[in-house]
């Protein structure tokens, strides 16, 4: 009898990999797919990353690495908080994982108890809410305002701080909504954690070199809450290495020690090759990214001048990442044959079989009138994309 732990079955996929699965299963089937799904553009891993990696090949650098990271990746990390971040870590302080994704999880898994309350920003990126799930911790949300770009205020943090309160979740800039906090904003978040010693404030900063307007501001600023701060952030954006799985985070001594020990039980050390790689990706000069920058912002815009034709959608305009999180509720309620539109899901769902785009649902991001679209593909394929979206929101009936 097929039996699976209560654990697994609360568990949602994720909305993005379900859509992307879906829109490259059509693809393969011929359909002329335009893939706005994932939180990849289609840049290349830069050729001294690549070369690093096959280096470590060819030098036999294919053992078990130790459960905390290689140590020349560790003082990479270190030497890259300290020089972009103006923040110093120890090497007891760091630990690399299998992706950002497995560090949050790690950091989950070792701070929360069963109760425990975490807040979490709404719109959320879905794994936050899940893995604080799979902890047995309860997901406390606080909704951003879509006039405020879907940040949260300090006002709104402090009205959810209870005893239960164990950790505050922030990811800035944001997926799925690209904004990013100022520092201003930041401050006031900071007073509000030095105020309540127990909690902890996790800062998912991984889109932290894709800031278009302005520089990243990152919490490691505010040296007054480093005893409380948790910062993870990983390869994967800003070298275009979403496949090599490395993240890292950099914490108090006693919570690395906690998620170093439940990886060294669980997945060991990251990739010996990967690592080597992420050596070279951490020591390259940062106008690597800024060429990129370039590129994505020229896509931004273009995305905005489409935006623009289609008066019923709202959006905000993203200062970082390559994702637009827009409204399109407007067109919720009209049918297309005799079926109605009156979620994300239905409208992705007609997206992809009608207009063949591929956006993602907002509901798995905790807002559902939005759909989230990354601006990954170059500005002809936009620009056609938007065509066809504009062609099959026109056909849709009041
Ligand atoms: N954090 C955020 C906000 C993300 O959007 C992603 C990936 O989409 C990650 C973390 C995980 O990155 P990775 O596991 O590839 O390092």
């Amino acid at each position: 009898m097929e039996h699976l732990s209560e654990r697994i079955n609360r568990m949602e996929e994720s909305t993005t990999f379900a859509m992307a699965r879906l829109s490259k299963e059509l693809q393969e089937q011929g359909v002329d797919i335009i893939k706005l799904t994932l939180g990849e553009p289609d840049f290349q891993t830069p050729q001294h990353i690549k070369d690093a990696a096959k280096k470590a090949i060819d030098e036999d650098e294919t053992f078990y690495t130790p459960v905390q990271g290689n140590s020349d990746l560790i003082t990479a990390v270190i030497n890259k908080f300290k020089n972009e971040n103006n923040i110093e870590y120890s090497d007891n302080q760091i630990l690399v994982s299998n992706g950002a994704k497995h560090t949050i999880t790690n950091i989950f898994m070792t701070i929360i108890d069963e109760g425990d309350e975490i807040i979490i920003p709404v719109p959320y990126w879905g794994t936050y809410k899940e893995i604080v799930n799979l902890a047995h911790g309860t997901q406390v949300f606080v909704e951003g305002q879509f006039d405020n770009q879907f940040k949260i205020t300090a006002k709104q943090l402090r009205d959810k701080i209870t005893d239960k309160t164990r950790a505050i979740f922030l990811n800035s800039p944001s997926n799925p909504t690209g904004a990013a906090y100022t520092k201003k904003e930041m401050k006031e978040i900071a007073d509000i954690v030095k105020e309540n010693p127990k909690i902890l404030l996790v800062s998912d900063e991984i889109y932290e070199h894709l800031t278009f307007d302005g520089n990243h501001e990152s919490f490691a600023q505010f040296d007054y809450i480093k005893d409380q701060l948790i910062l993870v952030n990983g390869v994967s954006k800003a070298y275009a290495m979403t496949g090599w799985r490395i993240g890292y985070m950099a914490a108090p001594e006693w919570v690395t020690k906690a998620c170093k020990k439940l990886q060294g039980q669980t997945t060991s050390g990251a990739s010996s090759i990967s690592q080597k790689a992420a050596v070279a990706a951490l020591n390259t000069k940062s106008d690597i990214y800024k060429e990129r920058i370039e590129i994505l912002k020229k896509r931004r815009d273009a995305v905005v001048e489409e935006l623009r034709k289609i008066p019923e959608l709202k959006f905000n305009i993203p200062s970082a990442t390559f994702y637009f999180f827009i409204d399109f509720s407007a067109f919720y309620g009209r049918f297309f044959e005799n079926k109605q539109i009156n979620t994300s899901k239905d409208m992705s769902m007609y997206l992809l079989r009608e207009a063949k785009v591929g956006l993602v649902a907002g509901s798995g991001f905790g807002v559902d009138k939005c759909l989230r679209l990354s601006f990954t593909e170059d500005v002809a394929i936009l620009k056609k994309a938007f065509d066809r979206i504009k062609n099959a929101l026109d056909n849709l009936k009041k």
